[in-house]
């Protein structure tokens, strides 16, 4: 008898933690929809496990599913910085800014570990719930939430507002997007590319969780259209050709697309299929205004197709959504670039 409650358990404590190791396997191969079953399977039979419901928190943080993350998180509590964490992406990502707020402080105040410390010092930076930010003017629309470096004039504040909204509005006529949040917009006051406060180049846009970091001087479309193409569908495949191109092309400037774009082919015959796939790379001077050309190429030709390749941006998908025609499509927009 003794034996087979030992053999039973082994079985028992096996299986568990295989499906545990199971359910990491299919989180770090992205595999979320299985992640999620399986989450929910092991939760039928163990209801309270914490282990695996700080698990499918994580997979719903990470498939950008933030009302989900949120029912279940109305059922767990704990002060373990891993739930806290989860717990502050959930709140951010549904625009809970000041339940966001409060947990970054606390996990600041009382982390003790270096690595998770930077790790949150860097997300603070990007979200807006760092005390660098403490000074600057918000101003609110119906779609974006504004942030403004100190020194901005109120009369370009009042421009950016007016014309960034409208931008809003006009680019999601197009795809239709239902964004978790409003867009905290940032505003710094500089021109020059580089920001010594985040580190890296302006403008950026951090799509998961509706953020756009921006240069005073920048187009007021480009970055909400890195957003709200995004959330066309969250598990969006991103190529930068596409990418790019998607911004430039709704960057409400009113430039003449292809005239910029013949006059980036003349300086440099780019191949575009080798861009595309990543197999070359190409000055940015040279392939924005490229791609922003060959997207309204495409927009003009069936834009169905194109709400399809925005979800899935690879070559092998354009392959298969414009019926093996893409590389016919490649050459006739060269064509049209190489006229006069
Ligand atoms: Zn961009």
């Amino acid at each position: 008898m003794k034996k087979i409650n030992i053999i039973l358990f082994l079985v028992y404590f096996t299986l568990g933690l295989s499906q545990e190791a199971n359910l990491k396997d299919l989180y770090s191969k992205k595999e979320y929809d299985k992640a999620i079953k399986l989450a929910q399977t092991n939760l039928i039979s163990s209801p309270e496990d914490f282990e695996t419901q700080l698990m499918l928190l994580k997979i719903y943080n990470s498939k950008c599913d933030y009302p989900a993350a949120n029912a279940l998180l109305t059922k767990m509590d704990s002060s373990d910085a891993k739930f806290l964490i989860e717990s502050l992406k959930t709140n951010y990502g549904l625009g809970n800014t000041k339940e966001a707020k409060r947990i970054y402080d606390q996990l600041i105040k009382n982390s003790k570990n270096e690595v998770l410390k930077n790790e949150l010092l860097k997300f603070g930076l990007v979200t807006g719930l760092d005390p660098i930010y403490d000074d600057w003017k918000i101003k609110e629309t119906q779609n974006i939430v504004f942030h403004f470096q100190q020194s901005v004039s109120a009369e370009k504040m009042q421009n950016i507002v007016a014309s960034r909204q409208k931008a809003f509005e006009k680019i999601n006529n197009f795809f239709n997007s239902v964004l978790p949040k409003k867009i905290d917009f940032f505003v710094w006051d500089m021109e020059e590319s580089y920001n010594s406060y985040l580190k890296t180049n302006l403008g950026f846009t951090f799509a998961q969780f509706c953020i756009s970091h921006n240069r005073i001087n920048q187009s007021p479309g480009h970055e909400i259209a890195h957003n709200i193409s995004f959330w066309k569908t969250p598990e969006q495949k991103k190529i930068i050709f596409i990418n790019e191109g998607i911004g430039v092309y709704f960057d409400q400037q009113g430039n003449n697309r292809l005239e910029a774009a013949k006059e980036a082919y003349r300086k440099d015959p780019a191949n575009i299929k080798e861009i595309w796939q990543n197999k070359r790379r190409a000055e940015e001077s040279i392939m924005y205004p490229i791609a922003g050309a060959f997207i309204e190429y495409l927009i003009q030709y069936d834009k169905e197709k194109f709400l399809q390749l925005t979800e899935d941006q690879t070559y092998e998908n354009a392959v298969k959504v414009y019926d093996e025609k893409i590389d016919k499509l490649i050459e006739d927009f060269l064509k049209t670039l190489e006229s006069h």
